[in-house]
Protein backbone atom coordinates (compact mmCIF):
# COMPACT_ATOMS: atom_id res chain seq x y z
CA UNK A 1 0.00 0.00 0.00
CA UNK A 2 1.36 3.71 -1.07
CA UNK A 3 1.05 6.58 1.38
CA UNK A 4 -1.50 7.74 -1.33
CA UNK A 5 -3.89 4.79 -0.70
CA UNK A 6 -3.39 5.07 2.94
CA UNK A 7 -4.99 8.15 2.88
CA UNK A 8 -7.93 7.76 0.92
CA UNK A 9 -9.09 4.98 3.26
CA UNK A 10 -7.76 7.19 6.37
CA UNK A 11 -11.65 8.51 6.61
CA UNK A 12 -12.99 4.86 6.21
CA UNK A 13 -10.95 3.58 9.07
CA UNK A 14 -11.65 6.31 11.44
CA UNK A 15 -15.30 5.63 11.26
CA UNK A 16 -15.09 2.28 11.00
CA UNK A 17 -15.84 1.35 7.85
CA UNK A 18 -13.45 -0.67 6.67
CA UNK A 19 -13.18 -4.80 6.25
CA UNK A 20 -10.69 -6.92 8.92
CA UNK A 21 -8.14 -6.72 6.34
CA UNK A 22 -8.09 -3.74 5.62
CA UNK A 23 -7.95 -2.37 8.91
CA UNK A 24 -4.79 -4.46 9.46
CA UNK A 25 -3.09 -3.14 6.09
CA UNK A 26 -3.81 0.16 7.42
CA UNK A 27 -2.14 -0.50 10.98
CA UNK A 28 0.32 -1.89 9.46
CA UNK A 29 1.38 0.74 7.37
CA UNK A 30 0.63 3.40 10.13
CA UNK A 31 3.31 1.42 12.33
CA UNK A 32 5.78 1.58 9.93
CA UNK A 33 5.36 4.88 7.94
CA UNK A 34 5.68 8.08 10.30
CA UNK A 35 4.27 10.22 7.70
CA UNK A 36 1.19 8.42 7.80
CA UNK A 37 0.88 8.40 11.26
CA UNK A 38 0.99 11.63 11.83
CA UNK A 39 -2.14 12.32 8.74
CA UNK A 40 -3.66 9.76 10.77
CA UNK A 41 -3.70 11.85 14.55
CA UNK A 42 -4.62 15.27 12.98
CA UNK A 43 -7.22 13.33 10.81
CA UNK A 44 -8.50 11.66 13.95
CA UNK A 45 -8.43 14.83 16.36
CA UNK A 46 -10.36 16.88 13.02
CA UNK A 47 -13.16 14.17 13.31
CA UNK A 48 -13.94 14.69 16.98
CA UNK A 49 -13.19 18.41 16.87
CA UNK A 50 -15.95 18.26 14.30
CA UNK A 51 -18.09 15.34 16.12
CA UNK A 52 -18.12 18.01 18.97
CA UNK A 53 -19.49 20.80 16.96
CA UNK A 54 -22.93 21.99 17.12
CA UNK A 55 -25.13 20.68 14.52
CA UNK A 56 -26.12 24.21 13.23
CA UNK A 57 -22.82 24.98 11.85
CA UNK A 58 -22.37 27.79 9.88
CA UNK A 59 -20.96 26.67 7.26
CA UNK A 60 -20.14 22.93 6.15
CA UNK A 61 -16.30 22.51 5.54
CA UNK A 62 -16.94 21.94 1.68
CA UNK A 63 -18.50 25.20 1.73
CA UNK A 64 -16.27 26.85 3.70
CA UNK A 65 -13.46 25.41 1.41
CA UNK A 66 -14.91 27.12 -1.51
CA UNK A 67 -15.07 30.17 -0.01
CA UNK A 68 -11.45 30.31 0.69
CA UNK A 69 -10.72 30.13 -2.91
CA UNK A 70 -12.95 32.16 -3.43
CA UNK A 71 -11.59 35.02 -1.06
CA UNK A 72 -8.12 34.30 -2.94
CA UNK A 73 -9.26 34.77 -5.92
CA UNK A 74 -10.83 38.37 -5.08
CA UNK A 75 -7.63 38.87 -3.32
CA UNK A 76 -5.34 38.36 -6.52
CA UNK A 77 -8.02 40.72 -8.48
CA UNK A 78 -7.92 43.39 -6.11
CA UNK A 79 -4.46 43.52 -5.37
CA UNK A 80 -2.87 41.57 -8.30
CA UNK A 81 -0.75 37.93 -8.43
CA UNK A 82 2.30 40.13 -8.07
CA UNK A 83 2.62 42.21 -5.01
CA UNK A 84 6.18 42.84 -4.38
CA UNK A 85 5.88 46.17 -7.03
CA UNK A 86 5.57 49.12 -4.86
CA UNK A 87 3.44 51.48 -7.03
CA UNK A 88 4.55 55.37 -6.86
CA UNK A 89 1.49 57.38 -7.33
CA UNK A 90 -2.25 56.28 -8.95
ZN1 LIG B 1 2.74 6.16 4.49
Amino acid sequence: MTCAELLQLLDDYLTGQLFYEQQQVVELHVSTCEHCRTQLISYRYTLLAVRQLPKQLPLPPQLAQRLWHVMQAEYQRLYGPDNTHQGSGG
